[in-house]
């Protein structure tokens, strides 16, 4: 794994959260995009090399949805940039780590991306991605 791609924070007004984290670091929003197929609508923000994902659910299937439930807003998940997905998935299967989707799934920022279950994590959703070229 490269370095950490960005950190995932579920809200559950994004316009809200997007103002907070715009005026937080000093920066706007620089890409604004749902995730249908999630139930997700993002927003990104970049200080330096670090980016923010925002995700707010747009249905009750949403994940996010589910997390806020839980365990209200905040950290959701940290994004791990990969460079060939499929044998990422493959060695942290072979290392017995539980993966959420069997193929990598399109995510949002252009990314092919993959979840690891919290469970085998301590506790911390993890996603991996992948650059789509
Ligand atoms: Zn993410």
């Amino acid at each position: 794994m490269n370095k950490i791609e960005h950190i995932g924070i579920a809200v559950s007004d994004i316009k809200k959260a997007a103002g907070i984290y715009e005026a937080l670091l000093n920066t706007k929003v620089y890409k604004t995009e749902n995730v249908a197929s999630e139930y997700v609508n993002t927003v990104f923000l970049q200080t330096g090399p670090n980016k923010i994902e925002l995700l707010e659910a747009t249905s009750a299937e949403s994940a996010i949805a589910k997390f806020i439930e839980k365990k209200g807003e905040g950290i959701h998940h940290i994004a791990f940039d990969v460079d060939d997905i499929v044998t990422e998935m493959e060695r942290l299967k072979a290392e017995g780590f539980i993966l959420l989707n069997e193929k990598p799934k399109r995510g949002a920022d252009n990314k092919l991306v993959c979840f690891v279950h919290p469970k085998g994590t301590n506790g911390v959703l993890i996603e991996l991605c992948q650059e789509m070229r």
